[in-house]
């Protein structure tokens, strides 16, 4: 989906006039491509229209600014399609908080569990996993594993078969053991019926969880607006992850129906792995979709932010999509100078939400301060590290040295390491990227 609307920018950028014909062949194109990913057909003539009322041909001012308009309204339109209109969830910390997954067999709930409680581990949180699906054998095998792997502590039994019993077990176990952050697994069924939501009804009132998260294979496409409804008809669902977007056949359809649900999408599963596992932002996600991150004005900081002379290479590095741990450092030198952080790569997809959040500029200072003093004793450990895009390089026993070297623990190195490695992820999607040079800037 996001390749095919990319080029469908990426020709209009090329096309020397923009005019009518360029504007609907432009448009066409991203119609097609949402179609085929399952999107409702009705928001897609919505989105064909709103855009061309907004982009009035005749009315805009000679020149320059068409492309930078048009660009602005379908990201625009994108968003609203994706959009919920509801705040995502998160969870207070301080406090054991209970979160139940439920969905379909199937869906990835277990996967997803896993991957949520690993993600939250790596944020400091105590997590631990209950498995309340006693329906279908081999699920408690399923989420020992995975638990063990992730070395997260894990609740469950072969010979049981009544779940509520289980996860109430579980729970009252993992509150004794002060974990904060109490994940309870259940079972699916292949279909909505009544059993299966009876279930959930039962378990979710015997363990009265803060939050219940309702997980979907995105590959049902537009289905997924009668699946979400269904579920939060019978538990009070929170919030949504929908797992198999690396799948890509449908997930554009998947997300903008669950959006229609008024079901705030927290995560994405782009994978079979732990890590592969995303924070679902509207904005951020539609900047990827559309191939680039908001580029006018990423440009414009990086004219205003990064000394002159380390622009062209800055730029030439952006498009070959490497980035090494010394591209991270410069980057950081340069956000530390410039006082108010996050507003340069705050632009950037995967940079903002992630690594500073809004509101909590001063930690996320503290942190990339932290994260250089680690750098910095990295120089001793000799270029080689530095300029690698290669992160295993970075083994266990270098990360202890430079642990040791920094003064700081060696967990704090792992988590910079995991931060390059997600930036690293972000950088390469950039790569082969036409990136405009200053002058052209409002060619864009
Ligand atoms: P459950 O029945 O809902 O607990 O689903 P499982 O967690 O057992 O997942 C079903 C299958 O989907 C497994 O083979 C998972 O590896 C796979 N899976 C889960 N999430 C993802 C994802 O985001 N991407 C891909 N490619 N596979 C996934
Ligand atoms: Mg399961």
């Amino acid at each position: 989906l996001g390749g095919s609307i990319s080029r469908a920018l990426q020709q209009m950028s090329n096309a020397t006039v923009i005019d009518e014909k360029v504007l609907n062949e432009c448009l066409n194109e991203i119609s097609r491509a949402l179609l085929q990913s399952d999107v409702q057909f009705k928001l897609v003539r919505d989105m064909q229209s709103n855009i061309k009322k907004i982009v009035n041909l005749d009315d805009l001012a000679a020149g320059h600014n068409k492309r930078k308009i048009i660009q602005q309204a379908i990201f625009n339109e994108l968003c609203k399609m994706l959009d919920p209109g509801k705040p995502s969830f998160t969870l207070k910390k301080g406090k054991p908080s209970i979160v139940m997954f439920v969905g379909l067999q199937g869906s990835g709930k277990t996967t997803t569990c896993t991957k949520y409680a690993y993600y939250h581990q790596k944020k400091g949180w105590k997590p631990a996993l209950v498995c309340a699906d006693t329906f279908r054998a081999g699920a408690f095998d399923q989420l020992k594993q995975n638990a063990t792997k992730a070395k997260i502590p894990f609740y469950g039994s072969y010979m049981e078969s009544d779940p509520v019993k289980i996860a109430v077990e579980g729970v009252e176990r993992f509150k004794k053991e002060n974990c904060d952050l109490i994940i309870v697994d259940t079972s699916g069924r292949h279909k909505q019926e009544a059993a299966l939501f009876e279930e959930m009804r039962q378990v979710s009132e015997a363990t009265n969880p803060d939050l219940v998260v309702f997980v979907m294979d995105s590959s049902i496409g537009q289905a997924a607006f009668d699946q979400a409804q269904a579920f939060r008809q019978s538990v009070s669902v929170g919030a949504v992850i929908v797992t198999k977007m690396d799948g890509h056949a449908k997930g554009g359809g998947a997300l903008s129906a669950v959006a229609a649900t008024k079901s705030p999408v927290i995560f994405i599963g782009t994978g079979e792995h732990m890590d592969e596992f995303e924070v679902f932002d509207v904005k951020p996600f539609v900047s990827r979709l559309l191939g680039m991150g908001d580029w006018s004005g990423f440009m414009d900081k990086i004219h205003e932010v990064v000394p002159m002379d380390q622009q062209p290479e800055l730029l030439q590095k952006l498009s070959e999509g490497n980035f090494t741990l010394r591209i991270m450092y410069e980057q950081f030198q340069n956000l530390m100078k410039m006082g108010p952080i996050g507003q340069v790569f705050s632009m950037l997809p995967g940079f903002s939400s992630e690594l500073m959040p809004k509101g909590r500029e001063k930690e996320s200072q503290a942190k990339i301060k932290r994260y250089m003093t680690m750098m910095d004793s990295m120089t001793n450990e000799g270029k080689l590290t530095l300029d690698s895009t290669n992160p295993k390089l970075m083994n266990e026993s270098r990360m202890m040295r430079i642990a040791r070297g920094s003064g700081r623990p060696v967990r704090e190195v792992m988590e910079m390491m995991e931060e390059y490695k997600r930036l690293a992820k972000v950088w390469s999607k950039m790569k082969g990227l036409k990136i405009p040079k200053k002058g052209e800037m409002s060619a864009l």
